[in-house]
């Protein structure tokens, strides 16, 4: 269904009346494009402290083509589409204040749809004023987020280990690929799996193969779609009734499909087999799911039951099995699918929320283990308010507020969940584990 709110506030009578009565302003995000995958222009690099990354960042900024710069220069029409403040070395307050005076001059510059990325350390368990600034960089983040307005996404990244870990999610969040993300801290660990950058960032899964539950329509279609962008071979599973959509999106993306049912007893057998030809997998994308809400008091059992196991039992399950199979390969990635009525809660949705809040917390305990055992990284996305057919059917005003409750004042779309996904999916984001990154705008629910 088409945000008619957006379209009018993009044109010049919307704009001027939804000023006037203090209504909220969303701009057009721009979103990936054949013809426009990158953002061009200057990136300014500023560093907090004195940091040991800033040799090595600046060679990573230069890499993602933008003209990377110390200083403001050029006029009004050149603003910098983006900036990158290292604030990895900040231990205490002084350090922190000059975040503030890198950001307090230009960030009124900054284009529209432009981005502005903290680059911060994970906060200490032994020196807490280290660990308080740094927190307070989270703090930070997430308020110029909410204010910054324009299309502009703010984000905090920690880094554990080597800042060459780092680049795939620099280059993912300094481009048009993760337009809906903004408020976030995404961690990039000091352990990696046994992967390498991409020799061609623009075909970063050349070679591999993707499996995406779910894919017939909605946001696992997107997922697909992205994976094949990317390079990815995809196998496409759905329920046995979805039959004819999917066969249509395995035609189209030269992919093959799956037809079963992800909550059978032998589901996740029945995806090694299907995948040993390729000699398993290299990406798992459990984005199957269903909701069926109704308060608790209402709740029959069988409205529980099913959505945690198509949300949560089968996951746990196929997970398990792949895994022991040996069918995800060293280097791979799994990937599930939260949601943020997993973490803010949400009436009606005792079952839904129980069921995405339990892939948080399978994320968080078996990350580390799935790297260190299967060299294998396991992640979630956790979107927000997309717009889908689950979403078209939402009542009116439920899903205005939907829409207009985030930073950037709109709902995301199927393919903003699927960029995120496929920056998880990446070789380059081997040290990317243990994440759930919401995919929401910024929304207010659980911020
Ligand atoms: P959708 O209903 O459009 O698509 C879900 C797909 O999963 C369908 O093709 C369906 O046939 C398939 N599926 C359902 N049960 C299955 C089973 N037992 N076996 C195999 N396939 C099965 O939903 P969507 O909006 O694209 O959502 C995709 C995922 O994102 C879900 O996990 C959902 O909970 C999550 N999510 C969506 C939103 C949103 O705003 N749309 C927000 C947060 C989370």
């Amino acid at each position: 269904m088409a945000d008619r709110y957006l379209n009018f506030t993009g044109t010049a009578p919307g704009r001027f009346l939804t000023r006037r009565l203090g209504l909220p302003q969303p701009a057009p995000l721009r979103r990936w494009s054949a013809e426009h995958p990158h953002f061009t222009g200057q990136l300014l690099h500023f560093t907090a402290g004195t940091s040991a990354y800033r040799k090595e960042l600046s060679e990573i900024l230069s890499r993602t083509g933008l003209d990377v710069r110390g200083s403001l220069s050029g006029t009004d029409t050149d603003r910098p589409v983006g900036v990158v403040v290292d604030a990895t070395a900040v231990t205490g307050l002084d350090a922190l204040a000059e975040v503030h005076a890198a950001l307090h001059p230009v960030v009124r510059s900054v284009a529209a749809n432009g981005r502005v990325i903290v680059l911060g350390a994970p906060p200490s368990a032994d020196d807490h004023h280290q660990a308080a600034v740094q927190q307070g960089l989270e703090g930070f983040v997430r308020s110029l987020g909410k204010e910054i307005g324009r299309g502009r996404t703010v984000n905090l990244v920690r880094v554990a280990g080597p800042v060459t870990a780092a680049e795939s999610t620099l280059r993912f969040l300094l481009s048009p690929r993760s337009a809906y993300i903004s408020g976030q801290v995404l961690a990039v660990g000091a352990e990696a799996a046994e992967s390498t950058a991409p020799d061609d960032w623009e075909q970063p899964l050349a070679g591999r193969t993707a499996l995406i539950t779910g894919a017939a329509r909605g946001i696992g279609e997107a997922v697909a779609t992205t994976l094949a962008r990317d390079g990815a071979q995809v196998v496409l599973l759905d329920v046995p009734s979805a039959e004819a959509d999917l066969a249509k999106v395995a035609e189209r993306l030269g992919g093959r499909a799956l037809p079963l049912d992800i909550t059978a007893d032998d589901a996740g057998e029945r995806i090694a087999a299907f995948t040993a030809d390729s000699d398993g997998l290299d990406v798992l994308v459990h984005n199957a799911g269903i909701t069926r809400d109704r308060r608790l008091a209402n709740m029959p059992a069988e409205r529980w039951s099913s959505v945690l196991d198509v949300n949560l039992a089968s996951v746990l399950g196929t997970t398990d099995t792949l895994l022991k199979a040996g069918a995800v390969r060293r280097g791979g990635s799994i990937v599930a699918t939260a949601s943020i009525a997993g973490i803010a809660g949400n009436t009606g949705q005792t079952n839904y929320a129980a069921s995405k809040a339990g892939i948080v917390g399978l994320v968080r305990s078996l990350a580390p283990r799935a790297l260190a055992e299967h060299g294998v990284t396991v992640n979630a996305v956790a979107p927000g308010f997309i717009e889908t057919k689950m979403t078209a059917a939402v009542p009116l005003f439920i899903r205005e507020a939907g829409r207009r409750m985030n930073s950037l004042g709109q709902g995301g779309l199927p393919v903003d969940v699927a960029e995120t996904t496929a920056w998880f999916a990446s070789p380059g984001s081997g040290a990317v584990n243990g994440q759930v990154v919401r995919v929401c705008g910024q929304s207010l629910l659980g911020a």
